[in-house]
């Protein structure tokens, strides 16, 4: 089936040139029409668009020289430019990726033997301000299209010259904040007309904006979902993530327990480990209480260092002690150890340098 764009134009023969991303399979037919041309065609350019990330038109060498100098004359290939690249010892891949009008956004390639993990950042910036995020500090520039969401894997996937297995959408940015762009990306990722990635090998990673969950549970797809918790007292939370305020602990617990109910799906809960504010005793219990009985996963990180920040991480044994006495009321746990740390593309860490 035709893959439909979420972004909705109107118009077929654009005066000014469009970008080929931004048009639905609808208005390229009838784009391909005005020029004489069969049906087909429509097919052919996506799978150069979406499938290929043909750069020119130039490359679509199953269309006819006219035609590709016809749709040079009606529409641009968009498209990002890499501005900076960082390697990790570890063997991850930052890039600093720049759309159209200038503004530019982070995402990481992380290879492990037979698998390549990217995350990719839904907007450019972000306006939560979570107190611990180096994202959050710098505020939100404007939320990406669906189509800049994908070229992020896109160019990941061409820089690496390899299958992408699975995309986290954990890069800069809220999802949720940005949720058609969000699902309309998720889907081509998902689609065999686009990079055909299984849809639980795609993560959405939310702070927890309530309404949008739901929504979420709602899709078709098998999605994969992860909320960023980081404490189980609401106290601890509204500091640590003063854009999720409104959203309480206690609705958090209901909406994921509907989320379950509806999906089946296991959630993870991020908690980024923070020595003396969410370590504690006391947050340690609440943590447990709030997972206890219902279907988690708990993926502790230890918290990565921000510039000028006050947090710091925890120690590895308080890491341990958490998996432990999670497991011990049967709780899923695991200590997630962060890649890309001395390329500063580790979680929260994207947007730190000056320049990047
Ligand atoms: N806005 C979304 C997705 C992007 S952030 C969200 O917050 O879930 C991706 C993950 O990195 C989230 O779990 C976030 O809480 C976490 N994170 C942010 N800053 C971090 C830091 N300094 N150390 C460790 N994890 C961090
Ligand atoms: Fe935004 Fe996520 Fe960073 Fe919070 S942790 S500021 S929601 S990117």
């Amino acid at each position: 089936m035709p893959y439909e764009n979420d972004e909705k134009n109107s118009g077929s023969v654009p005066a000014e040139p469009r970008d080929l991303h931004t048009l639905t399979h609808g208005e390229l037919q009838e784009l391909l029409s005005s020029l004489g041309q069969p049906k087909f065609r429509a097919k052919q350019i996506e799978e150069w668009v979406w499938v290929k990330n043909a750069r020119s038109f130039d490359e679509m060498s199953n269309l006819p020289k006219t035609l590709r100098e016809d749709l040079s004359r009606h529409l641009t290939l968009g498209g990002v430019t890499e501005v900076a690249r960082q390697v990790s010892s570890d063997g991850s891949r930052k890039y600093l990726l720049r759309y159209q009008d200038g503004v530019s956004v982070e995402c990481v390639g992380m290879p492990t033997k037979n698998r390549l993990t990217v995350c990719a950042s839904t907007q450019a910036g972000c306006a939560m301000g979570c107190a611990f995020c180096a994202t959050g500090a710098a505020g939100l520039t404007r939320s990406l299209t669906s189509a800049e969401i994908y070229e992020q894997v896109m160019h990941v996937r061409d820089d690496f010259n390899a299958r992408v297995t699975s995309v986290v959408l954990m890069g800069q940015g809220e999802p949720f904040m940005n949720y058609d762009a969000t699902l309309g990306a998720l889907r081509r990722l998902n689609s065999p007309d686009g990079a055909g990635i299984g849809a639980r090998h795609l993560t959405v990673s939310t702070c927890g904006v309530i309404p949008q969950i739901m929504r979420f549970a709602n899709e078709p797809e098998q999605f994969t979902l992860a909320i960023s918790l980081h404490s189980a007292v609401q106290k601890t939370r509204n500091a640590l993530m003063p854009g999720v305020r409104k959203y309480s602990l206690v609705n958090l617990y209901n909406v994921m327990g509907e989320y379950v109910n509806k999906t089946g799906r296991r959630p993870t809960y991020e908690y980024a480990l923070i020595g003396g504010i969410n370590d504690t005793e006391p947050e340690l219990q609440a943590l447990c209480d709030f997972c206890e009985g219902t279907l988690a996963h708990v993926n502790l990180i230890q918290l990565n260092e921000v510039d000028g920040s006050r947090f710091h991480p925890s120690t590895e044994a308080r890491a341990e002690d958490f998996v432990r006495r999670l497991t011990s009321v049967g709780v899923e746990a695991t200590i997630r150890n962060s890649r890309g740390a001395d390329i500063d593309a580790a979680c929260g860490q994207l947007k730190q340098r000056a320049g990047h």
